[in-house]
């Protein structure tokens, strides 16, 4: 499966006309605000991963974080339980932990790492625009997109952003006017996910890559994200393209 979706996703990404396609539903102007913040540059070389962001870590990872601070391995079980299943996205509210341990990561600068909901449209056949807000203030869009199948069932599919803006300026694309600011860390794609999950109060089936900027150019976040998606959130039925 992990095959055939990195062919997709590459295929995905090497088809600029398809994403031209999608983009009338995907585009959302970058506030005024946030432009003023763009620049045109290379992508940035900031790391893919915040080192104290528990969004991205997958569950070996959060018991190896649990035993790291004298806990119990479980305590990382429920660790990946709070964040993916039950979706808090602060770390004074996972209740199950003992106060203790939460203070613990407080105090050493962790957080969960999700990016609030900005502002969001809805369109009239059901498709969500949001607006996510980035730790530095900018803002990037995510889509949200239902359909229903043959059997009556809903899919949703997250166009997520790689990046807040993008540097390759393709002359139809409002983004590519606004300039590039910097690549999106793993953490903050996985955030888009979510962030539809909790407009939608439902699991995404599908993720692609057409969202603001070109993932080819920021490939290790993305390929972080995407393995999360995929390895992480499995149990949640989402297909990554
Ligand atoms: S400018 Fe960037 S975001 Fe816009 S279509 Fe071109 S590659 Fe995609």
């Amino acid at each position: 499966m992990m095959a055939v979706s990195m062919a997709l996703l590459q295929h995905v990404c090497s088809v600029p006309l398809a994403r031209a396609a999608l983009r009338p539903r995907c585009s959302l102007a970058v506030s005024t605000s946030s432009r003023r913040n763009l620049s045109v540059s290379l992508p940035s070389r900031a790391p893919h991963v915040d080192p104290h962001v528990l969004l991205g870590m997958s569950e070996q990872e959060l018991q190896q974080l649990a035993v790291d601070f004298g806990q119990q391995s479980y305590r990382g079980k429920q660790l990946h339980h709070l964040i993916y299943k039950r979706k808090i996205n602060k770390i004074e509210d996972f209740s199950q932990l003992p106060q203790a341990f939460r203070n613990d990561l407080q105090e050493a600068g962790w957080t969960v790492g999700c990016s609030p909901i900005y502002r969001t449209v809805t369109a009239a056949d059901g498709t969500i625009k949001l607006l996510v807000q980035l730790e530095d203030n900018r803002l990037v869009e995510t889509v949200g997109i239902p359909v229903e199948d043959k059997k009556g069932l809903m899919r949703l599919t997250a166009c997520v952003s790689s990046q807040v803006g993008c540097p390759l300026r393709c002359s139809f694309c409002a983004t590519g006017k606004g300039g590039f600011s910097r690549n999106l860390k793993r953490h903050e794609i996985i955030g888009q996910v979510l962030a539809i999950e909790e407009i939608f109060k439902h699991r995404v089936t599908n993720v692609v890559f057409m969202g603001m900027g070109e993932p080819m150019l920021n490939l290790k976040s993305v390929l972080e994200a995407h393995r999360c998606l995929n390895k992480v959130l499995l149990q949640l039925f989402v297909q990554v393209i």
